[in-house]
């Protein structure tokens, strides 16, 4: 039996290269090996954007193009959005049990995301809503209601996955053993910075590289991207692991990293040409992407069959747990 990943994306924008380093290039290479469920989590967007929702239903449709255009295969693997299993919602409720608020408040993701959002909106910003705090619980009934084993992620959701198992196994504990323990798995570039230099690159953040970038966007953005501020002309040396222009170079510019690094370390490149290399090398990375999401965007209907024909497969399989976990529960006062 193959091994079933879930692992999930919040429809709050395109996919930016943290995503794509840090998460969405291993699911495209598990697809032969496992069982994948990719869910485009709309429930959870609408938590800290309830009052966007037309945010949300737009980059609903945004991100399924680029998961198919990175390489996701509805062939393969089942694309699904969250809204359709309303047995993930319901495994919500009786989960909500299982956890404290205190528990919640503390975990470190929920916790750092408050801050954002309090220096983002000023006091606003803190003024959390019940469903926010409670996210960590329903992305528990994501991962359990499709028996998720293994959930690749970046490292951010650490602490989620983490609370999830605390869950499950409370749950076992106390109804009989029913759900599984799923296991986060990271990759060698678990967490990708921003290009204001931000520990993560993040949506919310405003601070991404997107893959649909068009050239001249990417151009800016590298143009503006912070370097080693000790250098100030052109043929001074510099510290490559202060600058954000060589942190990028690594991810996209193959064998010609070791040169950036000694160039720029004796002196020998200045911080424009070394920007013009980046942007050209990011561009040529992202092209065979930009071509599939133009098919894509020509082919809205295929986008919209592979969500609903995805939501199906993926709802028959949730609904299965449900009767496992209401039978567990002594609440499944109908079934035979
Ligand atoms: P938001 O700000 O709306 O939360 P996000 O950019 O954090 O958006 P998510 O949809 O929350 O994106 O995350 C999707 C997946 O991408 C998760 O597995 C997450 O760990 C991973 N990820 C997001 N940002 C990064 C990053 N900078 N480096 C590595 N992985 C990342
Ligand atoms: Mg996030």
């Amino acid at each position: 039996m193959k091994k079933t990943v879930l692992t999930g994306i919040r429809p709050t924008g395109n996919l930016h290269i943290g995503h794509y380093f840090g998460a969405s290039k291993r699911w495209v290479m598990y697809q032969d090996e496992y069982n994948c469920y990719f869910e485009i989590a709309d429930v959870q967007a609408l938590t800290d954007n309830f009052d966007n929702p037309e945010k949300v239903r737009k980059n609903v449709y945004e991100l399924a193009i680029d998961l198919l255009s990175i390489g996701i295969d509805p062939k393969k693997s089942t694309i699904f959005l969250q809204s359709a299993i309303p047995e993930i919602a319901e495994l919500t409720v009786y989960y909500s049990n299982l956890v404290t608020m205190a528990r919640l408040y503390r975990n470190p993701t929920v916790k750092t995301e408050i801050a954002q959002k309090k220096a983002l909106f000023g006091n606003e910003g803190e003024s959390v809503t019940y469903g926010f705090v409670g996210y960590p619980v329903s992305q528990a009934a994501d991962i359990t209601a499709f028996m998720g084993e293994a959930v690749p992620v970046g490292e951010d959701q650490l602490p989620l996955v983490e609370q999830c198992r605390e869950i499950v196994r409370k749950f076992n504990s106390i109804y009989g053993k029913t759900l599984i323990e799923p296991e986060a798995v990271l990759g060698k570039n678990p967490r990708i910075k921003g290009l204001d230099g931000n520990e993560k690159m993040g949506k919310s953040l405003g601070n991404a590289i997107y893959l649909n970038d068009s050239p001249s966007v990417i151009h800016d953005k590298v143009m503006g991207a912070i370097t080693d501020p000790k250098k100030i002309r052109k043929d001074d040396p510099a510290d490559p692991n202060k600058c954000m222009v060589y942190y990028y170079h690594k991810l996209f510019s193959g064998d010609e990293v070791e040169t950036v690094c000694k160039e720029c370390k004796n002196g020998e490149r200045g911080c424009v040409f070394c920007k013009k290399q980046l942007i050209e090398n990011i561009c040529k990375y992202l092209e065979p992407i930009r071509e599939k999401r133009e098919y894509y965007l020509q082919h809205m209907d295929e986008v919209q069959k592979i969500l609903e024909e995805g939501s199906k497969k993926a709802r028959e399989k949730a609904s299965i747990t449900l009767k496992n976990v209401k039978k567990a529960m002594k609440i499944n006062y109908f079934d035979e």
